[in-house]
C-alpha cells in the first residue's frame, strides 16, 4: 500500500502551511532498488491557488558499477518540489507551466485530496538517481575478452592497445603481407 496523506482540511485553509514527516518503507511500489527505507521533511503549503510540496529526503539505492558490474549502494539525499493548482479546495492540475492537463501524472499523485506520497518520493528520487556510477574511482573493470573482473587479480589475455605484443604482431603480419 502506498503511504497516502490527506489534504482536505489544509486545501481548504488559505496561507496556511503544515509540515510532515516523510517515511516511506522500501516496498514494491517504489520500484526503486532500494535498500532502506525513504525518510525525510517536507512542508505542504497551501498560497491560496498553489500547493506548494517543498522538502528533502534521503534513501540507498543497490546500483551496479559501471565498470565491473559490482553492486554499489549510493546514498541519496534529493530534493522534493511539486506545484498543483487549487480551486474551490480541490487540486485541479499540476502547475508544472502551460502543457495544460497533465493527466497521467496528476493522477499518480492524487486521489481526491489524498497525495501519494510514496509517487511522490519515488519521482524525486528518479530525477537525481545517478546514470553512471564506479564502485571506485580506480575500478578496474572486467577484461573484454574473459569477462575476469581485474580488481580480483589479472587474466592471461594480451591487452589490445598499447601492447609491446601487439605492436610486434603488426610488424610480423606487415613483413608477412610484402
Ligand atoms: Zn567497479
Ligand atoms: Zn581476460
Amino acid at each position: 500500500m502506498p503511504v497516502c496523506v490527506d489534504l482536505s482540511e489544509l486545501l481548504h485553509t488559505p496561507g496556511h502551511a503544515i509540515p510532515y514527516d516523510v517515511s516511506v518503507p522500501c516496498g514494491p511500489e517504489l520500484e526503486l532498488p532500494c535498500t532502506s527505507p525513504v525518510e525525510g521533511h517536507v512542508t505542504f503549503t497551501n498560497t491560496g491557488n498553489v500547493l506548494v510540496v517543498m522538502g528533502r529526503v534521503t534513501t540507498t539505492l543497490r546500483l551496479s558499477c559501471g565498470r565491473c558490474l559490482e553492486p554499489v549502494d549510493v546514498d541519496l539525499d534529493v530534493p522534493v518540489e511539486e506545484e498543483f493548482i487549487v480551486a474551490h479546495g480541490e487540486i485541479t492540475d499540476l502547475a508544472d507551466g502551460d502543457t495544460g492537463f497533465a493527466e497521467p501524472a496528476l493522477q499518480a499523485l492524487i486521489k481526491g485530496n489524498l497525495l501519494n506520497v510514496t509517487e511522490l518520493v519515488r519521482q524525486a528520487i528518479v530525477l537525481e538517481e545517478p546514470g553512471e556510477i564506479v564502485c571506485r574511482d580506480d575500478c578496474k573493470g572486467l577484461c573484454p575478452h574473459c569477462g575476469r573482473n581485474l580488481n580480483e587479480g589479472t587474466c592471461s589475455c594480451v591487452p589490445d592497445d598499447d601492447s609491446p605484443f601487439s605492436a610486434l604482431a603488426q610488424l610480423q603480419k606487415q613483413m608477412t603481407d610484402n
